[in-house]
């Protein structure tokens, strides 16, 4: 298959902090890009060479968008897949519409890992009453109820602590599909961010160890501090799992780990990854350029890291009635790199942009992280 050199245009569907990270590589690398969403301000948008305005599920608008690409790629994994077979036929998809289909609903994603045999938090669907009623019970009285579709960052999910929060789950759930998972007594969370190139040759970046707050990820710190067997162990669930999905493009595995080392897989993400963002600043090649390499039938580049790192998410918790905080506490700091999305409202757990502290000694690059979203956030 003939690669897409720079010159040629690369299509984005959905224009996110992903898209606008990947587009700011491509452009750099000498790429045109066109992005399909909703805004024609959209965080992609403002970097892009061209906009299709349409919603993701707008046959019209991504048919004209594929018409002017020569590759096509995702912001976020919730398009509709039957949407990419028909992109197919002007552009190829990558990853494709196969790729979506297995990750795309919570429940075909967990029969996949199933079958690969890949450890996994138990789980069960959860379509009647009956069913929650028997999965609470099975899951020791605990449990986090999960919409099939559509959730990221805590949203589509409940968690229930007693039977007798059903009624308000069933209420809640209102005939939405869903799968009930087991709440896991995890010591720490972890990811591997990866790519498979065209030829399915597979380079992994340094693994990374997060903190969430409110679902959100708040922090990450790369490299995460493993041992020798559990790094292994990483690496295999990762690689088997590129290997059976054939994705192309970046991937990101999060993973919990228990306090006896053993690692059970949270879930996939087909793209680039928030728990990746380090790589851009720390690695030799990051994220965004690894996936315009992978996506465009290149070799995929050294993903070496030059230095530990430590990123903390900007939430729009931080913004005072759509006011930024002070930017000169961050940038005061030799050691710390601002990036910013260029997202217009400022909500509530939305992601805004975020601090990368490229420090060796990642002990000391957490605490300044810390220290940072305090002197940040709003006095009440
Ligand atoms: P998710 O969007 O499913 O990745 O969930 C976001 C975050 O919620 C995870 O990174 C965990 O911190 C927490 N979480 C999700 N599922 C579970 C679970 N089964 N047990 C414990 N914590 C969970």
């Amino acid at each position: 298959m003939n690669a897409v050199l720079p010159g040629g245009t690369i299509g984005v569907l959905g224009g996110g902090q992903l898209g606008r990270m990947m587009a700011l590589a491509a452009r750099r690398m000498g790429y045109r890009i066109v992005v399909l969403d909703p805004s024609a301000r959209c965080p992609t948008a403002q970097v892009a060479d061209g906009v299709v305005v349409g919603t993701l599920d707008d046959r019209e608008a991504a048919v004209h968008l594929a018409k002017q690409v020569d590759v096509i790629t995702l912001d976020t994994e919730h398009v509709p897949a039957d949407l990419l077979d028909e992109l197919e036929r002007h552009a190829p998809v990558r990853p494709g519409a196969s790729v979506l289909r297995t990750i795309q609903d919570r429940q075909t994603q967990k029969q996949f890992l199933d079958r690969l045999g890949i450890p996994q938090a138990r789980w069960a669907p959860v379509g009647s009453d009956i069913e929650l009623a028997g999965a609470l019970a099975r899951f020791g009285g605990r449990g986090i109820v999960k919409h099939r579709r559509a959730g990221y960052d805590g949203k589509g999910q409940m968690r229930v602590e007693a039977q007798g929060q059903l009624a308000q789950v069933a209420q809640w759930l209102r005939d939405t599909p869903a799968v009930m998972e087991e709440v896991v007594p995890f010591a720490r969370e972890i990811s591997a961010i990866l790519a498979r190139g065209i030829s399915g040759e597979v380079r992994m970046y340094p693994i990374a160890e997060n903190v969430h707050r409110r679902h959100i990820l708040h922090t990450t710190r790369a490299p995460a501090t493993l041992s020798d067997t559990s790094w292994r162990q990483v690496h295999d669930i990762a690689n088997s799992i590129a290997e059976a999905l054939g994705a192309i493009g970046v991937m990101a595995v999060e993973m919990f780990e228990l306090e006896s080392g053993a690692l059970l897989v949270n879930e996939i993400a087909p793209r680039t990854h928030n728990s990746g963002h380090f790589t851009w600043g720390a690695c030799a090649t990051s994220q965004f350029e690894q996936h315009v390499r992978a996506i465009c039938g290149l070799r995929l580049g050294d993903p070496r890291p030059l230095s530990g790192a430590v990123m903390v998410n900007l939430i729009g918790d931080l913004w005072t009635h759509g006011v930024p905080p002070s930017w000169r506490t961050v940038l005061d700091r030799p050691e710390a790199h601002l990036h910013l999305y260029g997202k217009d409202g400022a909500a509530p757990g939305r992601k805004m942009g975020h601090v990368l502290l490229v420090d060796d000694d990642t002990d000391r690059a957490l605490a300044t992280a810390e220290e940072l979203i305090a002197a940040l956030t709003p006095v009440p």
